[in-house]
């Protein structure tokens, strides 16, 4: 047995198979590379989900926390502490909003951002207690928490986690009429409309021009909350700080995470207005972590990263050449292809392959045996989301691996 075998088959032994990692044992990693427990290398073209948007072992992040490790690692919330303030004061103002409410997880954020709307919408907004709606996506993924998967229209995610979290519909995700209809029908009782600007988990899905603009204008005129959950498309990825962005919206709440902790540790967020943010007393809601020194520093840091500018322009670079390549291999007349569709903004593409070229998950493990880290989604739909600070380069021979993948 390998090394690498034999980690598997204790992992297998002993952990809840809620995940189906590809067969590759990370020892060590840096920049856009991980290494094996065997010495092989990869490129890694998922980033931990976008989590790792400024790269393994950044000098900058890993700096920062080694600092505040040697300070006060936690306080709770019962004490103030001396980066907190910081924290919410710069994230605030580079959200361009007022308040922060910080978490840990994705899901944790989103869970507090339902909690939150819903709040608002009872002592501010005047709906009737026990009555908030809130209007979600199809294919949405905002996390796996009980309320979360009871507005998932992901049957795996749902599939016997009732009974399920009431006070949610979902409409097609890039429709307008529908999302119009769906918050004419809840009237008053419309407290929020919670999308991803871009759905990640669902294969890159970027809504039509105009319908996040679409969406500003229909929450506005009824005094319905827009609450982008930019936890995976946010932080530089697109290109953008966030991807809301690119249609020139600002919503009113945000939702962040993954890139917001570097990749070195959890850090989640609620940003949003006095109004809404302001409807909690003490003892409403909290996390023992939420808002811990470390995960302060090391954002305080990931804010400091982002406000040069330099990811964001970064993505938008290596972005248009990464879909420039990919799109060569887009089947169409007189060009074979191998790729089905190609969609994306910034350094961020779903890639749907050729079902007659194997699923996903093959196409994934081929690229891995070539030295490409990526993972599928539903079908053969393979996402690439590597760290921003991968070189031209080295995202050219990952592509240079993609077209002997798919060439057979
Ligand atoms: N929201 C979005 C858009 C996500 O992509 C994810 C994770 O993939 C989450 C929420 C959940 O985040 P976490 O896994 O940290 O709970």
């Amino acid at each position: 047995m390998t090394s690498t075998e034999r980690a598997i088959a204790a992992a297998e032994a002993r952990s809840a198979h809620n995940y189906h990692p590809l067969p590759v044992v990370v020892a060590s990693a840096e920049g856009a590379w991980m290494t094996d427990v065997e010495g092989k290398r990869y490129l890694d073209m998922l980033a931990g989900y976008s989590a790792l948007n400024f790269g393994h072992g950044n000098r900058r992040l890993i700096d920062a926390a080694k600092a505040q490790l040697e300070r006060v690692t936690l306080t709770s919330r019962a004490f103030h502490h001396d980066r907190f303030a910081a924290f919410c004061t710069e994230l605030a103002e580079l959200c361009g909003m007022e308040m922060v409410l910080p978490m840990n997880t994705g899901a944790e954020a989103v869970e507090t951002a339902v909690k939150t709307a819903r709040k608002w919408g009872y002592r501010v907004k005047g709906v009737p207690d026990g009555r908030a709606k809130i209007i979600v996506a199809d294919n949405n993924f905002h996390g796996r928490t009980t309320t979360i998967v009871s507005f998932s229209t992901d049957p795996e995610a749902r599939a016997d986690f009732g009974p399920y979290t009431p006070g949610f519909e979902i409409v097609p995700y890039g429709d307008l009429a529908a999302m119009e209809a769906a918050l004419d029908a809840a009237g008053d009782d419309a407290v929020a409309v919670l999308l991803e600007p871009i759905q990640g988990e669902a294969g890159v899905l970027v809504p039509p021009a105009g319908y996040l603009a679409g969406v500003r204008e229909l929450t506005r005129a009824r005094n319905v909350l827009f609450i982008a959950d930019e936890i995976q498309s946010g932080l530089g990825r697109t290109g953008r700080t966030f991807a809301c962005e690119h249609e020139g919206v600002v919503p009113d709440v945000y939702v962040l995470g993954k890139a917001l902790g570097g990749g070195v540790v959890p850090v989640s967020a609620v940003v949003s207005s006095h109004e809404v943010l302001g409807v909690y007393r003490p003892g409403e809601h909290g996390s023992t972590f939420g808002g811990n020194p470390l995960a302060c520093a090391v954002a305080l840091e990931v804010i400091a990263i982002l406000r040069s500018g330099e990811y964001q322009q970064r993505a938008t670079e290596l972005g248009e050449h990464l879909h420039g390549e990919l799109g060569l291999l887009v089947a169409g007349p007189g060009q074979p292809g191998g790729v089905r569709a190609v969609r994306g903004r910034g350094l961020w593409a779903g890639v749907d392959i050729d079902p007659a070229l194997g699923t996903g998950r093959q196409i994934s493990e081929k690229l891995m045996d070539r030295g490409v880290l990526v993972k599928d989604t539903h079908g053969s739909t393979i996402r690439i989301a590597p760290p921003l600070v991968i070189s031209k380069e080295d995202l050219d021979w990952g592509l240079d691996q993609l077209r002997a993948v798919l060439a057979g």
